[in-house]
């Protein structure tokens, strides 16, 4: 996918702030925070959105769901959302499946 911003950051091509990573993802700061913690968790591999990537990889799947719980626990208070925008209507911008981490309450 040489086009997709995404495989780009997970590729080094395109720098990113990096949170932390997994065997099947990575998770970076968002560009352009909606809440004091914003980080985007992301599949190595590229797949559409996250209804593509659990017909497909139930493995990457349950590694992307347990680096965003790892990171939320870590940054957060423990309260947090974890978001995945499915499709244009729903405000998906970006069409490599990621889910958002964010949070109002950052650990002290
Ligand atoms: P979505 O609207 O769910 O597709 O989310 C895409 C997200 O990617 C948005 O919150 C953007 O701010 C974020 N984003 C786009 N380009 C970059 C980038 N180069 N580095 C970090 N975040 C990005
Ligand atoms: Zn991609």
């Amino acid at each position: 996918m040489s086009e997709c911003v995404f495989c780009k950051i997970v590729a080094g091509e395109i720098p990113s702030k990096l949170v932390s990573e997994s065997e099947h993802a990575i998770a970076f700061n968002d560009i352009n925070p909606a809440q004091p913690i914003h980080v985007l968790i992301v599949p190595r591999e590229h797949f559409t959105d996250v209804a593509d990537l659990t017909a497909r990889n139930e493995e990457v799947l349950l590694d992307v769901m347990r680096l965003g719980t790892k990171v939320a626990s870590e940054l957060s208070e423990g309260s947090f959302r974890f978001q995945f925008n499915t499709g244009a209507e729903a405000g998906q911008t970006v069409f490599h499946a990621h889910g958002h981490i964010t949070s109002r309450t950052p650990k002290a």
